[in-house]
């Protein structure tokens, strides 16, 4: 377990971060680290071992070792889930100790890394369930010459690539379908957020899954997530991250065939129609650009209110901005912590400027002065957003809320969709035809009506568009992705084959 070095597990300054290959933790070959950065404080908190292509080769070797020769790939699937099952239980008895250690990494608040915290231990326990309820082939008979049927094998290794906004939550609900299913994995974390992953590989040592099942590359994308991907022994890719990364991966995977999937970004509309529960609206709207700091891959960073509620909306909501508890992210009550690390802030900042100089009132929340020294910014509105903007088609990824007009459903519809991703959608109307129909409408994987975004495993998740490719969640991710299906054909009669050869 990541320890202070005072032997603490909670304290401020954390023992150093390692690589996790084949069941021990590791410095990088090259003996090289980088520094890892309190965004609160923007102090360091520890120092990262800098994984690059040798440590990329070591971890494929051992987890294509552990696939082929180690007990995993033979392994009875009762046996393989009671792993699954121990590795949820010791995710609970860490869970306040993952919460911590994510909101000191990514400035979370801890309200919200608790639920982060207890969803990574339903991960595994619900792929668990889903695979041995649903992890089976069909049976296809052809009359009384054939019986055909399907099963679902493991791919082998696969790379696993995730971002920083939330992840330990993301990185689990990839491992915990791979592992499920019988592959073996390398995970590459976000260089920014590393330390949860460490937390899992000390998880994973200590349910003693064999060695080699489950790597841990540390490092950065250009050069630990480039030698992933291009690994030849590597079969598939599962990538959360920016569409523009996405892209870049794709390419880099197409020498060897790989199979990738794709969570990117989005730009997601939030519909408010004249007749909807205007309370609820607000609570949703409010809750889903503010939470996660407005890291959220689903955030409704547009949302659109009909002309006639514009006004009462807008009051409303430069109410609650200013009320939004903008504090440290350890502190229970905060609601809103300081983005990733500088960068972001920077550029979280700079579209701030460029919603003014398009022409849109932005209004702004406080931050305390006592919080200058992390990367925060205040709970934003930009009012009088066209969707046009610049700010209102390209992700920002912060705290950050454009509103826009509209009068019309066509309308509305229209400019909702006039965006180039398609990630999620909410729609909030008491008009039930007119929700199917927008619903249906609105370009997007998701769509929530009359609903805040609240999760259910079992539903595909994933966008469209510049969105992503692909889905992860329920059976889904085992039939899409981390598996491949065999046809086997068997002949249980007597069937024609034609006698080539013996014409003449
Ligand atoms: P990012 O694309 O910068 O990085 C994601 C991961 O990719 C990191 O581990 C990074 O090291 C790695 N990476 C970077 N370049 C690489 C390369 N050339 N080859 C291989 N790996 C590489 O994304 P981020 O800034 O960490 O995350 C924020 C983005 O993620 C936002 O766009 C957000 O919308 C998106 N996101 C999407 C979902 C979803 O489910 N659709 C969920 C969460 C976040």
């Amino acid at each position: 377990m990541l320890k202070s070095k005072e032997g603490q597990i909670l304290g401020e300054s954390l023992e150093d971060v390692k690589l996790y290959i084949n069941g021990e933790f590791v410095d990088a070959a090259s003996g090289e680290t980088f520094e890892n950065i309190n965004p609160f404080t923007n102090e360091v908190t520890n120092l990262v071992a800098k994984g690059s292509s040798p440590d990329i080769d070591k971890a494929v070797a051992a987890a294509s070792e552990a696939f082929q020769h180690g007990p995993w790939g033979s392994m009875k699937l009762s046996e393989r889930m009671k792993y699954i099952d121990r590795i949820a239980d010791l995710i609970e008895e860490e869970a306040e100790t993952i919460a911590h250690l994510e909101s000191l990494d990514s400035g979370l608040p801890i309200s919200q890394t608790r639920k982060m915290a207890a969803r990574g231990a339903e991960n595994f326990r619900f792929y668990s369930r889903m695979v041995q309820a649903r992890m089976h082939g069909d049976a296809y008979q052809v009359d009384d010459e054939f019986m055909n049927y399907t099963v679902y094998q493991p791919l082998g290794v696969v790379g696993l690539i995730t971002p920083w906004n939330a992840p330990f939550m993301l990185l689990t609900w990839k491992v915990a379908p791979a592992l499920a299913t019988g592959n073996t994995v390398v995970l590459k974390p976000a260089e920014l957020s590393p330390l949860s992953a460490n937390i899992l590989a000390s998880v994973i040592q200590k349910s003693k899954l064999p060695k080699g099942v489950f790597n841990v590359v540390h490092g950065f994308g250009e050069t630990a997530g480039e030698a992933l991907v291009k690994h030849a022994t590597v079969k598939a890719i599962s990538f959360t991250g920016e569409t523009t990364t996405g892209k870049r991966i794709i390419k880099n995977a197409a020498d060897s065939l790989k199979k990738t999937s794709m969570e990117l970004g989005g730009k997601s509309p939030l519909i408010i129609f004249e007749d909807a529960d205007f309370e609820k609206a607000l609570d949703a709207a409010i809750w889903g650009i503010f939470s996660f700091n407005g890291e959220r891959c689903t955030a409704n960073s547009r949302v659109f209110i009909h002309k006639s509620l514009k006004e009462k909306f807008t009051t409303a909501l430069k109410e609650r901005v200013q009320n939004i508890i903008v504090g440290d992210p350890k502190d229970n009550r905060t609601e809103l912590g300081p983005l990733i690390d500088k960068g972001h802030f920077q550029k979280v900042t700079s579209y701030i400027e460029l919603a003014k100089e398009e022409g849109c009132e932005v209004y702004q929340g406080t931050v305390p002065p006592v919080f200058k020294s992390g990367n925060y910014v205040p709970p934003t509105l930009l009012l009088n957003a066209k969707n046009e903007m610049r700010v209102c088609q390209e992700e920002i990824f912060g705290p950050v809320m454009a509103v826009i007009e509209f009068e019309t459903e066509e309308e509305v519809v229209h400019i909702a969709n006039d965006v180039d991703y398609g990630l999620a959608g909410y729609v909030w109307t008491n008009d039930i035809k007119r929700a199917h129909r927008v619903a249906q409408a609105i370009d997007s994987g998701m769509i929530w009506v009359n609903s805040q975004n609240v999760r259910d495993l079992r539903i595909p998740f994933g966008g469209m568009k510049a969105s992503g490719i692909g889905r992860e969640g329920g059976h889904f991710a085992i039939f899409e992705f981390y598996t491949e299906p065999k046809a086997i054909h068997i002949a249980i009669g007597d069937h024609h084959i034609p006698k080539f050869g013996k014409g003449k």
